[in-house]
């Protein structure tokens, strides 16, 4: 057993010895060895039975004391290994129930509090974070992204019957009509007031799921379970919900939190290169804003995060959504903190405006901003040099954006006024102060914003 051990942990729980077996009735001994082994902590319940007999001669005798314990509540999988041993003496069983160590940020708003989950599997997880008390369930989603893992869905769910409402998606689509289309779906299948929505697929079906639970029959529950690395560090948590109108993006919407978040990074292995750096992007912006060490990872480590190495994606996944339930808790409904998540948002805003949200990734668009932001606050004195150039350095190594070459900063700047976050005729820019801080400021004088503009369009011609 010792030697067994010994092979995986650096600490163990030793048995006893046992000197003179005829003077051993029965002992059961429980060992609980955690295993720190790369990232995940494996928790090992081995449980095992000395018995005065030469259990060798007659490995069937388990009724001298039964010792499968079986799986228990809290076990997050059953991801059992039975091992046998045998001496001449000594039965012991071993069950080995692997505990991932899941990330769990909490997001606490005056009305609501609720769970961000960040571990890989943890759709599996889906079930059990639905009320026993709700009714039918709708999983709202996309046909590529039920192909490729709704069967991850299909299979927590197991025996729970589900409806699967396929959206065409797109951002042209993300309007009012296909929220009244899913809900007459919902009716037509039975739906009341029990019923929940679970959205699964990226930041364009958790907006438009999130407003389909948001409104029908004035509100039903829904779980985010976001497909998208975008969808994953910042669409999926904070209850933002809505649709586009013509006249402009996502002008029409509700705050609407849900009940949970499963956030699991092995989804992502499917998103293609390009999809994978917008969403990378924001997780640069979450390092700038808040996160020293975060953008530590993302500034010296750009091979394991563009490889998408599990580990390193895991962990950027869950620094961001941290950031992002903090910033929220602290503030729900964007009237102080939340606004620095607009970090580049401002002429990234304008950018996609500019380019009828065709030509960029929402992603894309922001990381073009964050550069016309860290111009501007290094050309007003906000941000240290050696800051601004490593905030450039680090957006730039997630690659190029489709080429700005017929974009006019003028117009970018005229776009500012009309924004959706322009309040009362004033843009607020968050500018960064330090790596990991930064600062709101508004009437700006419009020279200084123009240049920056001038100076992020040149270094992406
Ligand atoms: P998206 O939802 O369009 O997804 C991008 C593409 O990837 C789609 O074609 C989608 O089907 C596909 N896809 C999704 N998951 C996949 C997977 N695991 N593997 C392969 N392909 C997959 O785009 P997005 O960038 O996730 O979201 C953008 C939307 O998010 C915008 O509408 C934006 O307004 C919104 N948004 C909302 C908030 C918020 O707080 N509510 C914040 C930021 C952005």
């Amino acid at each position: 057993m010792r030697s067994f051990l010994n092979k995986d942990a650096d600490c163990v729980a030793v048995a006893e010895t046992v000197a003179r077996r005829d003077r051993v009735g029965f002992m059961e001994l429980y060992f609980i060895v955690v295993i720190q082994r790369g990232r995940d902590s494996t928790l090992r319940i081995l449980r095992g039975g000395f018995f005065p007999i030469a259990l060798g001669d007659d490995e069937n005798r388990t009724g001298l004391g039964e010792l499968d314990g079986g799986a228990k509540t809290g076990h997050t999988r059953s991801d059992y290994k039975k091992v046998r041993f045998q001496s001449r003496w000594v039965w012991i069983q071993v069950h080995m129930v692997q505990r991932k160590v899941m990330a769990t940020f909490s997001v606490r708003t005056p009305a609501h509090q609720y769970d961000c989950v960040v571990a890989r599997g943890c759709v599996a997880q889906l079930a059990d974070r639905i009320p026993d008390k709700s009714g039918n369930v709708f999983v709202v989603t996309t046909e590529d992204v039920w192909d490729l893992h709704g069967r991850k869905i299909e299979q927590s769910l197991g025996s729970r019957s589900f409806h699967a409402l396929f959206f065409p998606g797109g951002e042209e689509r993300k309007r009012m009509v296909e929220v009244e289309i899913l809900a007459e779906q919902m009716v037509e299948l039975g739906a009341d007031r029990s019923s929940i929505v679970v959205s699964f697929g990226g930041g364009i079906v958790g907006d438009l799921a999130g407003f389909l639970a948001a409104i029908f029959m004035r509100g039903i529950s829904v779980i985010q379970v976001p497909t998208t690395l975008l969808a994953q560090v910042d669409a999926a948590i904070g209850g933002k919900t809505g649709a586009n109108l013509v006249s402009g993006k996502n002008l029409i919407g509700a705050f609407h939190q849900p009940l949970a978040v499963l956030i699991d990074p092995d989804l992502l292995t499917t998103l293609t290169p390009r999809e994978y750096r917008a969403g990378l992007y924001e997780v640069v912006k979450c390092g700038i804003i808040r996160s020293p060490r975060l953008f530590g990872i993302m500034h010296n480590q750009p091979h394991q995060v563009l490889a998408r190495d599990p580990a390193t994606v895991e962990e950027i996944v869950a620094q961001s959504v941290r950031i992002k339930a903090e910033v929220v808790t602290a503030d729900e409904k964007e009237s102080g903190l939340r606004r620095i998540l607009n970090f580049g948002h401002t002429l990234g805003h304008a950018l996609e405006a500019e380019t009828r949200y065709a030509h960029l990734l929402h992603g894309e668009a922001v990381a073009f901003g964050m550069r016309a932001a860290t111009h501007l606050g290094w050309s007003l004195g906000t941000c240290p040099e050696p800051d601004a150039r490593a905030i450039l350095e680090s957006i730039g190594a997630y690659g190029k954006i489709p080429p700005l070459t017929h974009i006019r900063a003028e117009n970018l700047v005229a776009r500012l006024g009309s924004d959706k976050k322009t309040i009362q005729g004033k843009v607020h820019f968050v500018l960064p102060k330090h790596i990991g801080e930064t600062e709101i400021r508004s009437g700006i004088d419009g020279a200084a914003i123009l240049a920056a503009t001038g100076q992020a369009l040149a270094e992406l011609a």
